[in-house]
């Protein structure tokens, strides 16, 4: 098994990516992900887009048809098995929370408010994005609240541009040079994302900036295709499919019918029902064995309460509700292990627990 998951590693074999959005209270994170997320009316029913365990994923075929408008013009041989985006914005823990060693979270939304600036949270999340080496992309949003901003609905951000009155596009440029200068005193070097330069997209720490409205959509389509091109251009090393579970918890919590279930974050590999795995609890390591995979039904009509979809294994990156024994005491933030056939149980549980003692290591140094 070990062979055959070497031999898959390739980049024409990744995962999705996970992306979060982080931001200030007020800058559109909660509206920019309701943008992102709207159900397609003329696909029916969510159309690709599905609800997961604290996650909501989208299909490639879903992605190519939210961004065909401005991928006519950029042409992205879209490559990812889809993106996973978590799905509460503003939420640090996120981007604190690793997995084995690496980060969960793969991808950042950074929200800024194109009429205020950075703020005191903005600041805060860009230190964290950056001590963590977490790839990011700036959303200027607000956009329409340029003084006689034209809506051009869900448009690519540089068609909205081309229709707006030259004192409004003038607007927009003071106060997005504002922004870069502000970025640049934080020592974050950035610029408009189609003004970057070859030198600029290939450097690692150069952050593309890309003008939005969560209320009326425009540049949406523009976020979407700049993180797919980033992740599979830029990221596909970490991004590449291995065959061993790669998982983070998420949230503890009971739940009527099941008890004790953990939320759970499958960054990479696979998990199946009847794995042994180890967790981290207060009182050390925990032996469980997965009862239970469940993600809740495709459908909003369908969602009853405790009604969920069981499944015999999941691959990353997904979310996912796990069901087992011993979960009480189970801790948010930790990494879970499968015991394989060729594995000593002991050194799985040192392993585990070695992880937890990086990972509180990692968060009192921030
Ligand atoms: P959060 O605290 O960052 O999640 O911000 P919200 O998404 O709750 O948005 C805060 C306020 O800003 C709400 O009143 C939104 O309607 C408004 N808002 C968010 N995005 C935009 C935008 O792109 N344009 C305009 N005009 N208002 C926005």
């Amino acid at each position: 098994r070990e062979a055959a998951n070497i031999a898959a590693r390739s980049r024409d074999n990744l995962r999705c990516p996970i992306i979060v959005i982080m931001g200030h209270v007020d800058t559109g994170k909660t509206k920019l992900l309701d943008n992102i997320r709207r159900t397609n009316v003329q696909e029916g029913e969510a159309g690709g887009i599905t609800q997961q365990i604290g996650a909501t994923y989208f299909e490639p075929s879903t992605l190519l048809n939210r961004c065909k408008k401005l991928n006519d013009t950029e042409k992205l041989d879209l490559t990812l098995p889809g993106i996973l985006v978590i799905d509460t914005p503003g939420h640090e823990s996120f981007t604190n929370l690793r997995s084995r060693g690496s980060n969960l979270c793969d991808l950042a939304i950074l929200v800024v408010d194109l009429m205020h600036g950075l703020e005191q949270q903005t600041i805060e999340s860009l230190k964290m994005l950056r001590s963590k080496g977490t790839p990011f992309v700036v959303a200027l949003n607000k956009v329409d609240r340029c003084y006689n901003w034209k809506a051009c609905a869900n448009d690519p951000i540089r068609s909205a541009l081309a229709e707006q009155e030259e004192g409004t596009v003038q607007e927009f440029r003071s106060r997005a040079e504002e922004a870069k200068v502000q970025l640049a005193e934080q020592g974050v070097n950035s610029n408009i994302y189609w003004e970057m330069g070859d030198d600029d997209w290939q450097s690692s720490d150069f952050v593309p900036l890309v003008p939005t409205s969560a209320i009326s959509g425009e540049g949406v389509q523009d976020i979407l295709l700049l993180l797919c091109r980033m992740a599979q251009e830029k990221l596909w090393r970490q991004l590449m499919w291995c065959g061993n579970l790669q998982c983070t918890v998420l949230e503890v919590k009971a739940i009527e019918g099941l008890g004790m279930t953990v939320d759970v974050i499958v960054v990479n590999g696979t998990i199946r029902e009847g794995d042994k795995v180890v967790l981290c609890s207060m009182d050390g390591p925990v032996v469980s064995e997965i009862r239970g995979l469940l993600t809740p039904p495709p459908s909003r009509e369908m969602r009853v309460k405790s009604e969920y979809i069981h499944h015999k294994e999941i691959k990353g990156a997904l979310g996912v509700k796990l069901i087992g024994n011993g979960l009480e005491k189970v801790m948010a933030g930790t990494p879970i292990m499968v015991v394989g056939p060729d594995d000593e149980e002991e050194d799985i549980k040192a392993e585990v627990m070695s992880d937890l003692t990086s990972l509180t290591d990692s968060l009192s140094v921030d």
